[in-house]
């Protein structure tokens, strides 16, 4: 019989769940965990004597996580408080997970209550996910490459109310999108501009590390090229609180071939080599909509973009991707469902033996994916057909 899971997976207890939907591997394999098991908790008095109530699921409510080296989860919604996206993170079986610290669309958003604070580090013990495993997502209006002084100083402000928020809720990375020259000066002037906005945030927190987001590469945008990630570290003081986060999708659209095994190597030691994989915080997994090189951002849901299947089984097992957060930003139609599976198969393709055969169990968890996505895009098609015609 080939062997088709790692050899440590072979004497580990089969994996629980605690519900019959949660979708399984191929065969059995690594222990899993519930939350209150994990690294570094275990539950509070309080926490055990708490009561259910409506609205106040219990942990064991929620799926059974899978025990992996690989981090894998979700950008997840914090709508109703900061609070609620550890829960949302858990109930899609995310071993890791982003959330935007305030709304990502605008300038100005409520600071935090103490109570939010507490609920938030409250239930990252309650569901034991360490501070290193969630990447915060910085706003999108924000440039810190502008040479316009004021537009450039509004968006600092904004990208340090988001720093200080992280450090309240006692995490540790921040990952934005580098910025844009907007057409009005060269890349290194922006270049520049982004570092020393990273200079001074350093200055007025504590701790956090800021990370950056390798870019697709349209327009005026920077950050597709490994060689300006490096161009923004060179000008930081404090290299300790610098970092990379890498964006599947994105690096294809900027000409990264990573959907080879070989590209992956390749494009990973180029990384090492212009960068520095220490920098390394995080990976944003998403499939690409759109070809190699073509420079458009359009996430897709795993294995049904130009990357497929086979691309994210290199990745979920390199041992260099290991204990640090490896984040879905694919399509959901405002369900979870989707990556419920997503996290599902990752977790799956992790655990195979290098070189073998993806087993028939994981193939059909992408055939599950499209079909949940057609699904769901078709609901949304025909809720917004209905939309229109009530007006
Ligand atoms: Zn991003
Ligand atoms: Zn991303």
């Amino acid at each position: 019989m080939v062997q088709t899971r790692r050899s440590t997976a072979a004497s580990a207890p089969p994996t629980l769940t605690s519900s019959d939907s949660f979708p399984k591997c191929s065969s059995k394999r690594r222990k899993a965990v519930s939350a209150d098991e994990s690294e570094h908790t275990t539950k509070t008095p309080a926490q055990k004597k708490r009561k259910k109530t409506e609205d106040e699921p219990l942990t064991e409510d929620f799926p059974v996580r899978v025990s992996s080296p690989w981090k894998i989860g979700a950008h997840v919604s914090a709508a109703g408080g900061v609070e609620n996206a550890v829960r949302n993170a858990a109930m899609v079986g995310a071993n890791a997970f982003a959330l935007f610290v305030k709304s990502q669309r605008k300038w100005d958003s409520p600071q935090f209550s103490a109570e939010n604070v507490n609920a938030f580090k409250g239930r990252m013990r309650e569901f034991g996910y360490l501070p290193k495993h969630v990447l915060p997502h910085g706003s999108y209006l924000v440039n810190l490459g502008n040479p316009d002084e004021e537009k450039r100083r509004k968006s600092f402000d904004c990208f340090l109310d988001d720093l200080q928020r992280c450090e309240q809720l006692g995490l540790e990375l921040y990952n934005f999108h580098p910025g844009s020259t907007v057409g009005q000066v060269t890349k290194e002037e922006s270049i520049v501009l982004i570092a020393e906005c990273i200079n001074d945030a350093h200055k007025e927190t504590k701790y956090i590390t800021t990370v950056i987001e390798n870019m697709a590469g349209s327009g005026n945008v920077i950050g597709s090229r490994f060689s300006e990630l490096k161009g923004i570290i060179d000008h930081v003081e404090d290299k300790t609180r610098v970092g990379v986060c890498l964006d599947t999708c994105h690096a294809f659209a900027a000409g990264y071939d990573i959907s080879t095994k070989d590209g992956w190597e390749y494009v990973f030691s180029a990384f090492d080599t212009e960068v520095g994989l220490s920098y390394l915080k995080g990976l944003h997994l998403n499939d690409s909509k759109a070809a190699l090189g073509s420079k458009k951002d359009r996430h897709e849901n795993i294995g049904l973009g130009h990357l497929g299947i086979a691309t994210f089984r290199h990745i979920v097992s390199d041992p260099r991707t290991r204990d640090i957060p490896l984040i879905l930003e694919t399509p959901t139609f405002e369900a979870t469902d989707i990556w419920t599976k997503e996290i599902a198969a990752l977790n799956c393709l992790s655990d195979l033996v290098e070189d073998s055969e993806i087993p028939e169990t994981e193939l059909s968890l992408v055939n599950e994916i499209t079909s949940l996505v057609r699904s769901h895009a078709a609901n949304k098609t025909e809720k917004a057909s209905k939309a229109r015609a009530r007006k």
